[in-house]
């Protein structure tokens, strides 16, 4: 199956290209393509990036809103304390239905890779179980990790530390953390060695929830970069949220985008739950919770989105799509220059692939495996401003998701227009 994509544009180059698409593989990216293909598609001059990344997410507690009840303090706490109750009688089918259902929202808005935690302090380990099987059985429309995820905390209960390595042993791809849920300091600094030796014994990746607070007080970030340096593990770990950042003083955080740098570490901002679950104890004014990413960047360290939540005790919107996740961070982290702007697409694209140690597979270029997305939209700033779906969505050279643009018709005394946004 081949196909040919013409009169595309791709991100930083000027005029409009063509891509032929030959066995999974881009096989040629020029601004003029004379051989056919067994399905040509006009783009129109939109908008063909490589397809996006999700690198911070929980299938296992997706859509469950209001299951056993709502969350009334829009806490993280709260959040925690529902999911804990919830996840009591879980079922394997159960965690299976909603996660193949969400997954689904997020391939048709574009995402073909993303990091799933499952919560393995729950014992029966079902929500572990539910997600390796929706990993293989998804795999024609989406590469998933599942990230064993210590949502309890790894030394708050005798034998959670067990569950997390046999989290591994039965085929978990990284090791999570939550240092800062831990009962104390002390705990959370060596949850985090008792982590890095499981990842190590397996030969996996650290994936954490890293300072998910606004105290100004939690600091495992450097306590996850200095154990990355270490143990040789510079750019094989990942830190969810890292919010606690927002609040540090500026010489402080200055002396972590060093030791981030250094230790290759990627922080994974989630902008639409951190806006939401944080700030929550601040009167006026209130902080927005949100990692610098804006600073991270400029230091050299490499930043990612996650989407985090669907509709679940933590997140009661979303649709599963990256760029409404991009549309908040670049609010919140006033990103909205116009070169920030088009650059910020890096954040659910080329960065999360650098996270993921994939870019030689990963872009717009020959050779490298057809994951694609074409917008409804010319650029960069089209596709946040009018956040539409995308007409297509390719992964390994096939066609996995297919839309025909949304017009508008508007009816003005009886004559109808068509609304162009674009
Ligand atoms: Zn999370």
């Amino acid at each position: 199956m081949s196909i040919l994509i013409r009169g595309a544009r791709l991100r930083r180059l000027d005029g409009l290209y063509d891509v032929l698409i030959e066995d999974g593989k881009i096989a040629e990216v020029s601004t003029s393509i004379k051989r056919g293909a067994d399905e040509t598609i006009d783009a129109g001059g939109r908008l063909l990036t490589p397809s996006f990344s999700d690198m911070h997410f929980h299938l296992d507690s997706a859509l469950t809103l209001g299951d056993p009840r709502y969350n009334e303090s829009g806490t993280l706490i709260e959040g925690i304390e529902i999911w804990a109750e919830k996840k009591r009688g879980i079922t394997v089918e159960d965690v299976k239905n909603r996660a193949i259902r969400a997954v689904k929202m997020m391939v048709s808005y574009g995402t073909t890779r993303l990091r799933t935690h499952a919560d393995i302090t729950e014992p029966r380990l079902a929500t572990l179980k539910g997600l390796l099987e929706v990993k293989k059985e998804m795999k024609p429309l989406i590469d998933i990790q599942v990230t064993a995820f210590p949502q309890d905390g790894i030394l708050t209960e005798p034998g959670n530390a067990e569950l997390l390595e046999k989290a591994v042993e039965m085929g978990a791809d990284n090791v999570g953390i939550i240092p800062h849920y831990e009962l104390t300091r002390e705990d959370g600094v060596k949850s985090i060695s008792v982590a890095f030796d499981i990842a190590q014994k397996y030969g996996r990746d650290v994936d954490g929830h890293v300072d998910e607070t606004d105290d100004e007080q939690s600091r495992f970030l450097e306590v996850v970069a200095a154990e990355a340096i270490r143990r040789g593990y510079e750019g094989r770990v990942t830190a969810g949220h890292a919010t606690a950042m927002h609040s540090y003083n500026d010489a402080y955080a200055y002396k972590l985008y060093r030791i981030l740098r250094r230790a290759g570490v990627t922080v994974i901002a989630n902008p639409l739950i951190n806006i939401h679950l944080q700030g929550r104890f601040d009167t006026y004014p209130k902080r927005r919770g949100m990692t610098r990413i804006k600073e991270l960047l400029k230091h050299g360290v490499n930043v990612a989105l996650g989407h985090d939540c669907i509709r679940d005790p933590w997140y009661p919107l979303g649709r599963g799509d990256m760029v409404q996740a991009l549309f908040m961070a670049v609010h919140v982290g006033h990103l909205m220059g116009y070169q920030e702007l088009r650059d910020s697409f890096d954040l659910i694209t080329v960065n999360a692939a650098r996270a993921l140690r994939i870019e030689s597979e990963y872009g717009v270029e020959r050779g490298k495996r057809a994951d694609l997305v074409l917008l409804d939209a010319r650029d960069e700033l089209e596709a946040l401003a009018l956040q539409r779906p995308p007409l297509l969505v390719i992964k390994e050279g096939r066609i996995i998701v297919r839309r025909s643009n949304a017009e508008a018709e508007i009816v003005v005394d009886g004559k109808k227009e068509r609304l162009e946004f674009v």
